[in-house]
């Protein structure tokens, strides 16, 4: 025999791991009354995509986030309220909304450490702003009163969260295009912040019709995606750009032997 009883069972174990579903975390929120919260449609789209998610609080200690990362094989980082300017070194504009200190240090720790990893991450709406951020990119804090070149679309939509109310145009060859299989289509939307700058290694994968940076992604990760509108929503409607962002996701996030 060529492996002992315990090479064997070591073998075996490798082999069931590639058919092992991805832990996938997700970041939450502190909710007004102090409960840690995260809306259902993102542990619904995790799991129907076949991952197995759980869900994060935001840890101050660098030692248990190291520890944490080092436990996940996926990063959703989940969409809330705005970014703390000052991280971009920048003031607070009156048009900025509320933040939350203890989750952008928490955010910005983890996704440390699952760029280090080459871990896949995809990130959702305050999510891509944390990962432009997190990168040595920046954001406007408003869009409404810093972006004055064009008129901008209805970025904060009336509409339903399943509504897909405006279109976004991925741009050729990027990872975004290739998953959702399509150069156009349509996206919800309910943000007032914006990727304004990518940094080094990460390139711009989706626009809306006003130029507004709707999705990016790393050049130098397997899998690091960020878009402004809301994918899990989408699901719920079958929504095939939204269902193929998150089956990518999760196949990024099994283990490989
Ligand atoms: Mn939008």
């Amino acid at each position: 025999m060529i492996y002992g009883a315990n090479g064997f069972l070591y073998f075996v174990l490798n082999i069931l791991e590639v058919h092992m579903k991805p832990i996938i975390g997700i970041t939450s929120s502190i909710a007004k009354d102090g409960s840690v919260n995260l809306a259902q449609a993102y542990v619904t789209a995790v799991t129907a995509a076949g991952g197995v998610p759980v869900i994060l609080p935001n840890l101050a200690e660098d030692g248990d986030v190291e520890r944490l990362a080092s436990r996940l094989d996926g990063l959703l980082v989940s969409g809330g309220v705005d970014l703390d300017p000052t991280l971009f070194n920048e003031e607070p504009i009156p048009g900025l909304g509320e933040v939350a200190p203890e989750r952008d240090r928490f955010e910005l720790a983890v996704l440390a450490k699952f760029l280090a990893a080459n871990k896949p991450i995809l990130a959702i709406c305050r999510g891509i702003q944390v990962l432009a951020v997190a990168t040595g990119g920046d954001i406007y804090q408003d869009i409404y009163s810093q972006v004055k070149e064009q008129p901008l679309l209805q970025h904060q939509q009336k509409a339903p969260r399943w509504h897909a109310s405006h279109f976004v145009d991925a741009e050729p060859s990027s990872l975004l295009h290739e998953i959702a299989g399509a150069r156009r289509f349509k996206v919800n939307s309910f943000h007032h912040q914006s990727v304004r700058r990518v940094g080094d290694g990460f390139r711009v994968s989706a626009i809306s019709s006003d130029g507004m940076i709707e999705a990016i992604e790393s050049t130098r990760h397997r899998f690091v995606v960020g878009v402004q509108w809301h994918p899990e929503c989408l699901v719920e409607k079958n929504d095939a750009p939204s269902k193929r962002l998150f089956e990518a996701f999760v196949r990024a996030s099994e283990k490989e032997i």
